[in-house]
């Protein structure tokens, strides 16, 4: 195995009120050494689930990972016991950026005794060369460097600040993989794109690799490599991001890209949406899971799960396709 991350087979299920939720069914994908792959989808597809499965920070004891395994550079994650996760691992070769950085920060502690504090725990750095590293990244973020970050709390940084902060503490541990999970959504426009050319600079400057979870085709088309469609628990198409956005072959897909709203002068193009919705992870409809709302389903689609197909560039769950 030669690349960064692989997933197989993953199921995830949350039991709550005496009914099962299968949040996750079988997902399986990798991502090769510095390459950016998205899990794309709506809310409730099973992306957020997938990544806090890899973090190990699945709600407990609701939610469990019933099968499948996680390997992060050849080292099986889901084997691995928890102290040498946390320690080596998780904030140190796997960052994570979520949507709200203040849900991570301490709204009471000083930005310098948060970073010192993090690093410390991963790596033997005394406070000195942890400040040190921290300037360098802060320019490489574009945050002012000395006391003008580091003495402040998180309430007194603005939105795009907060989001360059949060990018350079994960760098501060040097990590392979970062995992991305809508990143730029509470960020102004302007903002977003300021983030997202951060982020592909970083990719090849640092070597990094990505997983971004996100529902914004747009930032998908911007970032990423690879592209995982989820629906209902399950990857129903997966492939080059440019197959995906050229040759959309799930009726689901084809939904979300007519969805993305385009501006133009010349052409009013009406925005067709996808009709009605994800159904809930404890009541699955029978065959393909998106039959219900599927405009080309076919008599077997309501009767027999298709399975994900098995070219190895571009693989799609749907009986259109044999
Ligand atoms: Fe639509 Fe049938 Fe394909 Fe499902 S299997 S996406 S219902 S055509």
């Amino acid at each position: 195995m030669n690349d960064l991350l692989n997933i197989e087979d993953i199921q995830v299920q949350f039991h709550v009120w005496n009914r099962i939720y299968q949040a996750v069914d079988g997902v399986s994908f990798t991502i090769p050494r510095r390459k950016s792959v998205a899990l794309v989808g709506e809310s409730g597809c099973g992306k957020t689930v997938t990544a806090l499965s890899i973090m190990r920070l699945l709600p407990r004891p609701q939610a469990h990972i019933k099968q499948g395994k996680i390997y992060f550079d050849n080292q099986d994650l889901l084997k691995m016991s928890l102290p040498r996760y946390q320690k080596y691992y998780r904030g140190r070769l796997i960052g994570m950026m979520f949507q709200d950085p203040h849900s991570v920060l301490n709204p009471v502690i000083s930005i310098q005794t948060q970073i010192t504090e993090h690093v410390k725990y991963h790596l033997k750095m005394k406070t000195s060369e942890i400040l040190d590293k921290a300037n360098n990244i802060f320019q490489l973020v574009n945050l002012p460097a000395g006391e003008d970050i580091l003495k402040k709390y998180p309430h007194q940084l603005s939105g795009g600040q907060i989001q360059r902060l949060m990018i350079a503490m994960t760098l501060m541990t040097d990590p392979s993989l970062i995992i991305a999970d809508e990143p730029t959504t509470a960020l102004d426009v302007t903002i977003q794109r300021q983030i997202l050319d951060l982020l592909v600079a970083l990719k090849s400057e640092r070597d990094l690799s990505y997983l971004l979870i996100t529902h914004n085709l747009a930032i998908v088309h911007y970032l990423v490599d690879i592209v995982c469609i989820m629906y209902a628990g399950q990857i129903v198409e997966w492939g080059p991001c440019e197959a995906i956005f050229q040759e959309p072959l799930h009726p689901y897909t084809r939904g979300l890209l007519d969805s993305v709203l385009t501006i133009s002068k010349e052409t009013k193009t009406k925005i067709r949406g996808i009709p009605g919705m994800v159904p809930e992870a404890c009541d699955f409809p029978s065959g393909c899971r998106f039959h219900p709302r599927c405009p080309e389903k076919m008599n077997i689609c309501s009767k027999e799960m298709p399975m994900l197909s098995e070219n190895k560039e571009h693989a799609v769950r749907c009986w259109l396709y044999g």
